[in-house]
C-alpha cells in the first residue's frame, strides 16, 4: 500500500522530456562558448592597439625617441590604433544591438540606385589608389524606389563594397542591381563581385561569424575588424533580407544582399539606357 504506480506512458514521457532537456543544454553551451570566446576575441583585439598607444605614449613621455622623425612616427601609430579602436568600438556596439534585437530598422522610402551611386562615389578614391575597375550596373528593370532603411543599406554596402576592393588586386569590382519578382513579395539582389583572392569553401559561410577572418596572415596586412560581414547580414536580417556569399579561390567573390521591395504597385521603374 501507499506505492506509487508509473505508467509506461509517462516513464516515455520521462525520457522524451529529459532528452529536450539535454538538447536545451547542449545549446545553452555552445551559446556560452560563443558568448565566451567572443569575449575573449573582442579583449584581445582591444589590447592590441591599447598596447601600442601606452607603450609609444610612454616611449614619448620619457623622451626615448631617436629624433623628431621617430617621434612622428610613433605619434602615427598612436593616432591609427586610437582610430582602429574606435571603429571595433563603434561595430561592437552595433553588433550587440542588432543581437539584442534593439537596432531599429526603418521600412521607408529609399532609392537604391542612387545610394549605390552614392556609395560608390564615396569610396572610389580607394579603387582609384589601387588601380581597380567599380562599376555600377542594372540588370534588368529595377523599382527606383523601395521600402527599406536607408541608412541601414547603405551601411551593408559600405562594408561590401569596401571589402571587395581590400580583397582585389586586379581587375575590379562590379556592383548590379536586379530585380526578382519570382517571389510576393519581389526582392531586389545587389551582387557585389570581385575579382580578388576570394574565400576558401569551408570559410564562405563562416566569415559572416564575428571575429572570424578568413585568412589572419592576410588580414594582418590588410587590417579590419572582422565584425563588418557579422553586423551586415544581421542588418539585413532586420530587415527582412539577407546576405549570403559564393566564391572561388584566386578568381572572385560575389557577395548578395536580398532585400524585400514593399509594394511595386505605382513605383517607377528604373533600366540601364535610363540610367547613362
Ligand atoms: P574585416 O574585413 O574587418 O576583417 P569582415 O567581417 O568584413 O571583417 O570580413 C570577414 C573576413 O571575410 C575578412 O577578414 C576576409 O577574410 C573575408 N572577406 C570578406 N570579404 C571578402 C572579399 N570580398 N574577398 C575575400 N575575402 C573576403
Amino acid at each position: 500500500p501507499g506505492g506509487v504506480l508509473i505508467s509506461l506512458d509517462d516513464i516515455t514521457s520521462i525520457e522524451q522530456n529529459s532528452i529536450e532537456l539535454e538538447k536545451a543544454k547542449d545549446a545553452a553551451d555552445s551559446a556560452n562558448r560563443a558568448k565566451s570566446d567572443f569575449l575573449a576575441n573582442m579583449s584581445h583585439e582591444i589590447r592590441t592597439p591599447m598596447n601600442a598607444i601606452l607603450g609609444f605614449t610612454e616611449i614619448l613621455r620619457r623622451g626615448y625617441s631617436r629624433d623628431g622623425a621617430d617621434a612622428a612616427r610613433h605619434l602615427a601609430t598612436i593616432h591609427s590604433s586610437g582610430t582602429h579602436l574606435l571603429a571595433l568600438i563603434n561595430d561592437i556596439l552595433d553588433l550587440s544591438k542588432v543581437e539584442a534585437g534593439r537596432m531599429e530598422v526603418e521600412a521607408i522610402d529609399c532609392q537604391p540606385y542612387a545610394l549605390a551611386h552614392q556609395v560608390i562615389q564615396a569610396i572610389g578614391v580607394r579603387a582609384k589608389e589601387k588601380n581597380l575597375q567599380l562599376d555600377l550596373v542594372v540588370d534588368g528593370r529595377i523599382p527606383e524606389t523601395i521600402q527599406s532603411d536607408p541608412a541601414r543599406l547603405r551601411q551593408i554596402l559600405t562594408n561590401l563594397i569596401g571589402n571587395a576592393l581590400k580583397f582585389t588586386e586586379h581587375g575590379g569590382v562590379t556592383v548590379t542591381l536586379a530585380l526578382d519578382t519570382r517571389n510576393d513579395p519581389a526582392a531586389l539582389r545587389i551582387d557585389v563581385h570581385d575579382t580578388g583572392i576570394g574565400i576558401a569553401q569551408n570559410k564562405v559561410d563562416q566569415v559572416f561569424d564575428p571575429f572570424v577572418q578568413a585568412d589572419s596572415s592576410v588580414n594582418r596586412r590588410f587590417g579590419g575588424t572582422g565584425l563588418g560581414l557579422a553586423i551586415s547580414r544581421r542588418l539585413a536580417r532586420a530587415m527582412g533580407g539577407d546576405v549570403t556569399a559564393t566564391s572561388v579561390p584566386g578568381e572572385g567573390s560575389t557577395f548578395s544582399i536580398a532585400l524585400t521591395t514593399g509594394s511595386l504597385e505605382g513605383v517607377r521603374l528604373l533600366d540601364d539606357a535610363a540610367l547613362q
